[in-house]
C-alpha cells in the first residue's frame, strides 16, 4: 500500500493506522496475542504469505545476534526473525557497511518468528522489512548493553527541517548503502532527510528513487525487500514512480502535520489475515538451534 502517489493530506490520513497500532497493546482490539507469544519458527522452505501489512512468514530465519558490521539490540524483544532473503541482504550491508568504515550498524526490529501483526508497527509482518537506527556511534556492545540503548533523533517526527549538520555524512552514507543492495525496493526515511538526502551532490542519483519519505522513520531507517521467488502468496507492493522522489511528492508532506486523533471510540480492528496463516501459525517449531 506504501509507495503509489499521495497527496499530505492522504498521507496524514492513512498515518493514522499505524498510530493506533502503536497505541494498541499486544492482544488487544481483535490482535491475536499468539503471534507474539510464539518463540520459534516453522520448519519446511521459506514462505511469504500476504502483504507487509498483513501476513506472515513460514520458514522464516533468524539473524544471528551479531556478524561483520552489524549488531542486533534489544534481543530480548525476539524480533530478529525473516525471510532468508532478508537475513542475507542484511548480512550483506552489514560487511559492505564495515567496508566503507562505519561503525556496527544497530539492527532493529525486524518481524516475529512467524510474522503476523506486531506492535509498534503498521508493516513488519511478512518477514520482508527491517529497521535500523541511524545512530552511528558505538562500538561492538555486549549483547545486554544493547537492551537499553537510546535513539538518535535527528529531527521530530512531524518537524519540516533538520537542523544544520544533525544527518551526518556517514548516516546519508548508510541510506545510500541500504538501498544499492540489489534485493532492496524501498528505503523509508523522514520526509526531512529524504529532501537533505535530494540537496546533496551525488554521482549517481538513481538510488534515491527507493528512498521515499514517511513520518516517523526520524531516528531509524526501513528497509524493505520485495517478493522473493517461491512464494507464490507473497503481495508485491506497487512500484515506486520513476524519478529520484526529490520534486512535488517529496513537496507534498511539507508543511508537516500531525493529524488529529480520531474522536471515534470504536477501537481498531485490523483486517482478517490470510487464511493461510493460521496453518503457519499452528505448524510445528523449528528445532532450537537449527
Ligand atoms: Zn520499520
Amino acid at each position: 500500500m506504501i509507495g503509489i502517489r499521495i497527496g499530505a493530506a492522504l498521507a496524514a490520513a492513512w498515518l493514522l493506522a499505524p498510530l493506533l497500532l502503536t497505541a494498541t497493546p499486544a492482544g488487544a482490539a481483535g490482535e491475536d496475542p499468539a503471534w507474539a507469544q510464539v518463540r520459534l519458527g516453522t520448519q519446511g522452505p521459506a514462505q511469504v504469505i500476504g502483504t507487509y501489512s498483513n501476513g506472515c512468514i513460514a520458514g522464516a530465519e533468524q539473524l544471528p545476534p551479531e556478524g561483520p558490521g552489524y549488531q542486533i539490540i534489544r534481543l530480548s524483544r525476539n524480533r530478529n526473525w525473516g525471510h532468508p532473503t532478508l537475513v542475507a541482504t542484511l548480512q550483506d550491508l552489514g560487511r559492505r557497511a564495515q567496508a566503507a568504515g562505519l561503525p556496527p550498524l544497530l539492527i532493529a526490529d525486524m518481524g516475529q518468528p512467524r510474522g503476523g501483526p506486531i506492535t509498534d508497527h503498521a508493516a513488519h509482518e511478512n518477514g520482508l522489512d527491517a529497521d535500523i537506527w541511524l545512530r552511528l556511534d558505538l562500538p561492538l556492545l555486549a549483547r545486554d548493553q544493547r537492551e537499553t540503548l537510546k535513539p538518535e533523533y535527528i529531527t521530530g517526527a512531524w518537524t519540516d527541517y533538520i537542523p544544520r549538520g544533525a544527518l551526518s555524512p556517514q548516516q546519508a552514507q548508510l541510506i545510500r548503502l541500504a538501498a544499492t543492495e540489489p534485493r532492496v525496493e524501498r528505503i523509508f526515511i523522514h520526509p526531512a532527510i529524504k529532501r537533505e538526502l535530494c540537496a546533496m551532490n551525488w554521482d549517481d542519483r538513481s538510488w534515491l528513487n527507493r528512498v521515499r519519505p514517511w513520518t516517523g522513520h526520524n531516528e531509524h531507517l526501513h528497509i524493505r525487500i520485495g517478493c522473493p521467488a517461491g512464494s507464490p502468496e507473497c503481495r508485491e507492493q506497487d512500484p515506486a514512480p520513476p524519478g529520484d522522489g526529490c520534486g512535488a511528492d517529496l513537496m507534498s508532506w511539507f508543511p508537516m502535520r500531525q493529524p488529529r486523533p480520531s474522536k471515534s471510540t470504536k477501537p481498531y480492528v485490523p483486517p482478517p489475515l490470510p487464511a493461510a496463516c493460521h496453518a503457519v501459525l499452528n505448524a510445528p517449531p523449528v528445532v532450537a538451534g537449527q
